[in-house]
C-alpha cells in the first residue's frame, strides 16, 4: 500500500487535487459509454491528483512516485471512451492540462506541448500561417494532443490524411520514462509508434509535433437519401473524388438522425438516411456537379462565412459524437466499432444492415485505410444484454468485419488483437517497475497470454 502522504510531502510545491469529490471526477473518463466499462470501472478512484505546470515538474513528479512504487495514470482532457485515463490501481493521476504551450509553428509542422487542446493548436496555427491539423478527433474542443496521440486513432480529416499510425502523421514525440531518475527521450519517424496509442503505458509524453495541412473555410453540409446504401454508396463515391477537397463523410442510416439530432430535427424528413459533409469552400461547385448525380437532396448548407453559422459544427454530430447525442436521448443504447475491409466494405455494410434491421443501426466514417477507401463502423446497438452484445460482435467477427471493442478497456482487446511487441519493448526500458497505467497492456500483465490473432489492424506496418 503506497504512502500517500510521505508522496504528497516529496511533490513539493507542484499542484496536487486532495479533495476525493474532485479526486473521483478526474479519476473518470467517458467510460460510461459502455454499459460493460460501466459496471466494471464504477469505484476506480486515484488517491491523488498531480498538476505539473512544465516538463521539470513532471520529471520531478514521476521520480518521486517511482521511488515510493506508487502508480501513475496520465489524463489529458480525459474524453477517451474506454476508461483508458481511468487509474485501475489508484496511485496518481497526473494531469497533464497544465502543459499546455505551444512551442512553434512552422510550415508544415506544429508542435506543441502535451495537454496542449487540439481546438487552441488548430486555432493559432489558422491564424499564424492560415494551417490546420490534418485531422483531428471530434472532441476537438476538449481533446488534448498528447491524449489523441496515447488514446484515438483517427477522425475528421482521416478521409484525405488517413489514420495516426500512418507514417508521417505523427513527426515526433518527447516522452519521460518512469524510474528513479526518468530521462527525456525524443522518438521521430518508425520509433514513434513505440509509444503512439499506448494509453500511457510506457511513458508520459510532454511535447508533440505533427504535420499541418492548408487550412480551408469548411462548407457543413447534410444530405439526404431515401435509404442507407444509397448513402453508403455516394459517400464511397465521393471518397474517390479526389480533386474534390472534403474533410469529413460521414454516412447515418435511419432512423440515428431522426430520432437523437434534436437541433436539427425540424430538418430530417422521415425515414431519410444522411450523409454528414465537410467540404472545401473552393470545391463547392464542383461538388454540386457531383451531387447532381446522385438521388440525394442537400438538407442544410452552412458556409464557413455565414453569419448563421451557430450551434454544434457539423463534426460534433460525427464519430463518437453521433453516440454521445444518441446516448443523451437513449442512455439504454450502446455502440460498436468496426472496420469493413475494403475492397468490399459496402457489401460487408449491407450484409450487416439486412441481417440486424434496426438492431444496430448502421453509422459509416469513411477514410483512407493502408492507401484505399474503407469505412469504419461505429453503429448504435441496442442494448439487450452482455450476452447479445457478444453475440452480435461474434456475428461480424465470423463475417470478415474485426470489432475494435469499445467494451474493453485494455489495448490488445479495444484494439489490434494482439500484443503490440514495440509498445511491450518500450515499456521495459522506459517504465522496468510496470508504474505506468498498469493493467491496460496485457502483454505485459499476462505475458503468456494467447491472443489467437484474428486481425491485423497496420498492414502497412508490418515487417
Ligand atoms: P485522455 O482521455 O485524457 O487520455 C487518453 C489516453 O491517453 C489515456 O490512456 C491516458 O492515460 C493517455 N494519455 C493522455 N495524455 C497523455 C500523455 N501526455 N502521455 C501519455 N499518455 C497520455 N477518438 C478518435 O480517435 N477519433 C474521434 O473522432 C473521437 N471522437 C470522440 C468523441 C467523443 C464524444 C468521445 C467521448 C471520445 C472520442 N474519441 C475519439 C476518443 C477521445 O476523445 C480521443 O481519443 C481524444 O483525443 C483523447 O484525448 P484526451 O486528451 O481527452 O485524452
Amino acid at each position: 500500500m503506497a504512502d500517500i502522504g510521505n508522496l504528497k510531502a516529496s511533490l513539493g510545491d507542484i499542484p496536487l487535487v486532495t479533495d476525493p469529490t474532485k479526486v473521483q471526477l478526474r479519476s473518470r473518463d467517458f467510460y460510461w459509454y459502455s454499459p460493460v466499462l460501466k459496471r466494471q470501472l464504477e469505484n476506480v478512484c486515484a488517491d491523488l491528483v498531480v498538476e505539473p505546470r512544465d516538463e521539470a515538474e513532471v520529471i520531478r513528479a514521476l521520480a518521486a512516485c517511482h521511488r515510493q512504487r506508487v502508480p501513475v495514470t496520465v489524463r489529458g482532457g480525459g474524453t477517451g471512451n474506454y476508461g483508458q485515463a481511468m487509474p485501475l490501481k489508484g496511485g496518481v493521476v497526473l494531469d497533464l492540462s497544465r502543459l499546455d504551450k505551444v512551442r512553434e509553428v512552422g510550415l508544415g509542422r506544429v508542435r506543441a506541448e502535451a495537454g496542449a487542446k487540439l481546438a487552441r493548436i488548430d486555432q493559432l496555427c489558422q491564424v499564424d500561417s492560415a494551417q490546420e491539423l490534418r485531422f483531428h478527433p471530434s472532441t476537438l474542443k476538449m481533446g488534448t494532443i498528447g491524449g489523441f496521440v496515447a488514446g484515438g486513432s483517427s477522425g475528421v480529416g482521416s478521409i484525405t490524411w488517413g489514420i495516426l499510425r500512418d507514417r508521417g502523421n505523427i513527426l515526433g514525440l518527447r516522452v519521460i520514462t518512469m524510474e528513479d531518475e526518468p530521462r527525456a527521450i525524443e522518438l521521430r519517424g518508425d520509433a514513434i509508434q513505440k509509444v503512439n496509442h499506448a494509453y500511457g503505458t510506457n511513458g508520459v509524453i510532454t511535447e508533440v509535433e505533427m504535420p499541418l495541412a492548408p487550412a480551408y473555410p469548411w462548407v457543413d453540409l447534410i444530405v439526404g437519401f431515401d435509404d442507407l446504401m444509397s448513402a453508403a454508396r455516394f459517400g464511397d463515391a465521393l471518397a474517390r473524388q479526389d480533386g474534390l477537397v472534403k474533410k469529413l463523410i460521414t454516412a447515418l442510416g435511419a432512423p440515428i438522425a431522426e430520432l437523437y439530432f434534436r437541433p436539427l430535427k425540424s430538418r430530417i424528413p422521415d425515414g431519410a438516411s444522411v450523409v454528414l459533409l465537410m467540404i472545401a469552400e473552393p470545391s463547392m461547385e464542383a461538388f454540386r456537379d457531383f451531387l447532381s448525380l446522385w438521388p440525394g437532396k442537400i438538407l442544410l448548407e452552412r458556409a464557413a462565412s455565414d453569419p448563421r453559422r451557430k450551434g454544434l459544427p457539423i463534426y460534433e454530430l460525427s464519430w463518437n459524437h453521433t453516440t454521445l447525442h444518441a446516448l443523451r436521448i437513449d442512455p439504454t443504447i450502446t455502440y460498436l466499432q468496426v472496420l469493413y475491409p475494403p475492397p468490399s466494405h459496402l457489401e460487408l455494410v449491407e450484409r450487416m444492415f439486412r441481417h440486424f434491421g434496426d438492431e444496430v443501426m448502421i453509422h459509416l466514417e469513411f477514410v483512407r485505410f493502408d492507401g484505399q477507401i474503407a469505412c469504419f463502423g461505429l453503429p448504435i446497438v441496442r442494448f439487450t444484454s452482455e450476452e447479445r452484445l457478444d453475440e452480435i460482435i461474434a456475428y461480424h467477427e465470423d463475417h470478415g468485419c474485426p470489432i475494435f471493442n469499445p467494451h474493453a478497456y485494455t489495448l490488445e482487446e479495444g484494439g489490434m488483437k494482439q500484443v503490440d511487441h514495440s509498445h511491450l519493448a518500450f515499456k521495459r526500458e522506459a517504465d522496468p517497475s510496470g508504474l505506468l497505467n498498469p493493467g491496460k497492456m496485457l502483454g505485459w500483465e499476462s505475458p503468456d497470454l494467447d491472443m489467437s490473432l484474428r486481425s491485423y489492424l497496420y498492414r502497412s506496418l508490418a515487417g
